[in-house]
């Protein structure tokens, strides 16, 4: 026998990833390979994942390896070698896809100062809710009930074959599309169902008399709990690798109707997931899912997009660790923010309830423009449509205002499944956005498969520049009959309807010219078999790959209109990978030279007379949008929810006016430049009193300076005279973490100059209670914001006036007892003699 002994140095001890390594080499040899764990005293069979696991080997553990057989020479210096050299290497360091949690940008004074515990994660859909913390994609093995009887061993043992057979053939055909970490998780996942250990564990089970179904339930807890043992956190979370494969083994065996995956939500729910697939998301009850948290995931991958038009907050990028015990305790997603709060503690439920009523006052606002057409102030109109990825998500779009569908991205409809959506199906489900259309047009996207976006059964073999690659289009050709079967489904539901047809990632006109040709075979089919459908149906193709930009005088002479797929176009315009979190910085649409692209895109197409619109995630950028109108798109689509704000938004600005800005945009050098601009615009565009009604605020029941600050920076905000009201919060707190504003008497004057109050106010806020403010108790606050680019110093005068009047008895007499928000303001205008 030989045996050598070591150091595990690695930082997430053993768990399936590594032990694979290891298995998979010892697995070599036909000697007996054993490891021991000195700390814990046990003793794995080094050729099976589960038993390297169920050693409990963490960082720095001491462990010994002995081999005995007729090869352990070989085996002992392979061994050995691995160990010394590389098995350190063979874990990555855990992927959460986010950021670490010094690159988050800081959270605003109002809500820090609560103090509330929470977790930090890339906020990447809006809004907050909160519900009971869940995690999807795992298993409950005790709510699996109704087990199908055990038959004669044989039988049960055959199924089980059978069974595993199945699982390790989709695990191959899984590995064959899987990017490189995912790769890793089912290669661990496989090594599961080779490891011999495993196998042993549930013919030991069967044995017993159990059925197979039996059998795997109770090896997965028996697996569960040795992991769930672990010292290590990491360790323990491994338990769901071993509940994953054991809960798809079953599936394997009984088929997925008998064990649907437990995704039914009971009650109000903030799920935790790694990833989530669109499959499984659609699956979750809408009505419940009151957060999304994703460890993994990037800001535009098909599940964020669905969560965005859903409108639910979602993270991703969040280290689950960090959640600790929190499964099946109230959270609070903020998808504003970007955290998890995870003990909610009554001011951080009353700083909610505020958000709540801001988002009430909100949506009330913007429910008077759902109804009507996009249009700018002085006339111009621009459709607000929304992009859908499936038929159930066309009605709540339509309720939200939507004009029409801009992008029905379909590809989702060919993912997740074994095989290929029929066409009937698919013909089912343009129907069943038709009539929730009720007449309005749907712009269909055929299949953007390919590339990033896997679809198991057309075995695409994995690229290294997927964003490059075989994506869309450039699959048509060789999955012909799928793209046929797609066009045939378009044009039979195109008799019901108003839709058109729209290619994606065409980058030449030989494309659309082969398109062309298909479509007209097909049209020509179903003349002959007299099933009707729009014989003028529309097509037009994306603009997302730059080339086409300068080809477009050409491709308008074959297709009827362009969309163009922000998204994309800026990642090959800018060479950046979407996806990247290491190169975001790079992906900025405000780029003079993004910019230029845009604007050189629409002038071409209009100038030969046909319609473009925009449809990637720019179109909701309410920053953003002045360019978009002044480049004169004709429609703009995006998530639903964001249609009311950007209607509202519309309804505001002067298109001639926005003409003026591009083009200043397009003459500056940076993008940092552009941004100045877009805030000197947004500045200059209202003209507001310095009091007003929507700012004073009598008698209200506020607890805290924070609570204070924030419901003042709130009507600011509400009154349209803010943008980002934390960021103006942030600059009054400056003002108080260097002398607190209480100047006695019951009064306090936050104030600030400060680049985010568009027009220099004065808000008031008179209290049900006093509170403390500093050293001194404070009733009656009066916040000062001048705009720090306002011209002269006519507005500080009147601050200073203020200041002097509030030492007056009389003043301040005439402002704790006024009768209304009227006489306040009455008062305010007469003393400071305001017009
Ligand atoms: C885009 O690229 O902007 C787009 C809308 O398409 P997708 O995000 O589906 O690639
Ligand atoms: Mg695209």
């Amino acid at each position: 026998m030989k045996t050598f002994t070591f150091t595990c140095e690695l930082p997430n001890g053993v768990h399936a990833r590594p032990a694979n390594h290891v298995e998979t080499l010892c697995n070599n040899f036909t000697s007996e390979i054993k490891w021991t764990n000195e700390r814990t005293g046990i003793t794995g069979n080094a050729k099976s994942v589960l038993s390297l696991i169920g050693t409990d080997t963490l960082y720095k553990d001491s462990c010994t390896i002995s081999i005995e057989g007729a090869d352990e020479g070989e085996a002992y210096e392979k061994v050995k070698q691995f160990i010394d050299t590389e098995f350190e290497h063979c874990d990555a360091p855990l992927e959460t896809g986010g950021e670490d949690a010094g690159e988050f940008l800081p959270l605003p004074r109002n809500f820090s100062n609560l103090q509330a515990e929470h977790v930090r994660g890339r906020a990447v859909s809006g809004g907050f809710g909160q519900g009971l913390l869940v995690r999807v994609g795992a298993v409950n093995f005790d709510s699996l009930t109704d087990l199908p009887a055990a038959k004669s061993a044989k039988e049960e043992e055959a199924q089980l074959q059978v069974g595993f057979e199945t699982l390790a053939r989709t695990f191959k055909v899984q590995l064959a599309s899987a990017a490189a970490t995912e790769a890793d998780v089912v290669k661990a996942h496989l090594a599961i169902v080779r490891d011999v250990e495993f196998k042993a564990t549930l013919d030991g089970n069967l044995a017993d008399g159990a059925s197979a179904a039996e059998a795997v339930i109770a090896t997965a807890k028996h697996y569960s709990a040795q992991l769930q043992n672990s010292a290590s956190a990491y360790m323990r979370e491994r338990e769901l690798d071993i509940r994953d494969v054991c809960f798809q083994l079953l599936q394997a065996i009984y088929g997925e109707e008998k064990f649907s995956n437990q995704l039914t939500l009971k009650g109000p729910t903030v799920c935790v997931a790694d990833d989530l697939t669109p499959s499984q998301f659609l699956e979750l009850d809408k009505s419940l899912l009151k957060g999304l948290i994703l460890t993994r995931g990037g800001s535009t991958s098909h599940t964020v997009i669905l969560a965005r038009s859903f409108a639910i907050p979602t993270l991703v990028g969040v280290d689950e660790a960090k959640l600790g015990d929190k499964l099946g305790a109230q959270v609070l997603v903020d998808g504003d923010l970007g955290l998890v709060v995870t003990d909610i503690t009554e001011p951080v439920a009353r700083y909610y309830e505020q958000e709540q009523r801001v988002q009430d006052a909100v949506k009330d606002r913007q429910a008077a423009f759902r109804d009507q057409k996009g249009m700018t102030a002085d006339g111009k109109p621009v459709e607000l449509a929304a992009n859908i990825a499936h038929s159930i998500e066309a009605f709540p779009a339509f309720k939200n205002g939507a004009e029409a569908i801009g992008l029905f991205r379909t590809e989702m409809l060919y993912m997740d499944r074994t095989s290929a959506p029929d066409e009937d199906e698919l013909y089912n489900i343009y129907c069943q956005a038709i009539e929730a259309a009720e007449g309005k047009s749907i712009i269909i996207r055929t299949i953007d498969i390919g590339g990033d976006k896997p679809v198991d059964y057309l075995k695409i073999p994995a690229e290294n520049n997927p964003f490059l690659g075989y994506r869309a289009v450039r699959i048509y050709e060789e999955f012909s009959d799928l793209f046929k079967e797609q066009l045939r489904s378009i044009l039979r539901a195109s008799a019901h309807g108003s839709l058109k047809i729209m290619i994606p990632m065409i980058s030449s006109l030989e494309e659309i010219l082969w398109v062309k040709d298909v479509l007209a075979e097909i049209r020509q089919d179903l003349r002959k078999e007299h099933i009707p459908f729009d014989e003028k149906i529309p097509l037009g193709i994306m603009v997302e790959v730059p080339s086409v930009a300068f080809i477009i005088d050409q491709c308008c002479e074959e297709v009827d209109f362009f969309s163009i797929g922000s998204n994309d176009l800026t990642q090959y315009l800018m060479a950046v990978d979407r996806d990247n979190a290491k190169v975001t910085k790079h992906y900025n649409s405000l780029n003079p030279a993004f910019l230029r692209t845009l604007d050189h895109i629409v002038s071409s197409v209009h100038r030969h007379g046909k319609w473009v619109g925009l449809c990637g995630e720019l179109g909701a950028k309410g920053s953003v949008l002045p360019l978009l109108i002044g480049m004169g798109l004709d429609e703009i689509s995006m998530s639903a929810p964001s249609i009311p704000a950007t209607k509202e938004r519309v309804s505001k600005l002067d298109s001639r006016e926005c003409r003026i800005l591009l083009n200043k945009a397009m003459e500056c050098r940076t993008s940092l430049e552009v941004e100045h601009l877009l805030a000197q615009f947004r500045m200059e565009q209202s003209d507001a009193p310095l009091v007003s009604q929507e700012c004073i605020t009598l008698d209200v029941d506020l607890r805290s300076k924070e609570e204070v600050i924030k419901t003042l920076s709130d009507n600011l905000f509400l009154a349209g005279r803010c943008r980002y009201r934390d960021k103006l919060a942030d600059d009054l707190w400056a003002r108080e973490d260097v002398f607190s504003t209480g100047l006695g008497f019951g009064f306090a004057i936050p104030h600030t100059k400060s680049e985010h109050i568009e027009q220099s106010a004065i808000s008031v806020s008179r209290l049900a209670q006093p509170i403390q403010w500093g050293d001194e108790e404070a009733q009656f606050i009066i916040m000062l914001t001048l705009n720090k680019h306002a011209a002269g110093d006519q507005h500080m005068k009147i601050f200073s006036k203020l200041a002097r009047r509030i030492m007056q008895e009389e003043f301040r007499k005439k402002l704790m007892n006024a009768g209304s928000v009227a006489d306040v303001e009455a008062t305010l205008k007469k003393e400071l003699e305001l017009s």
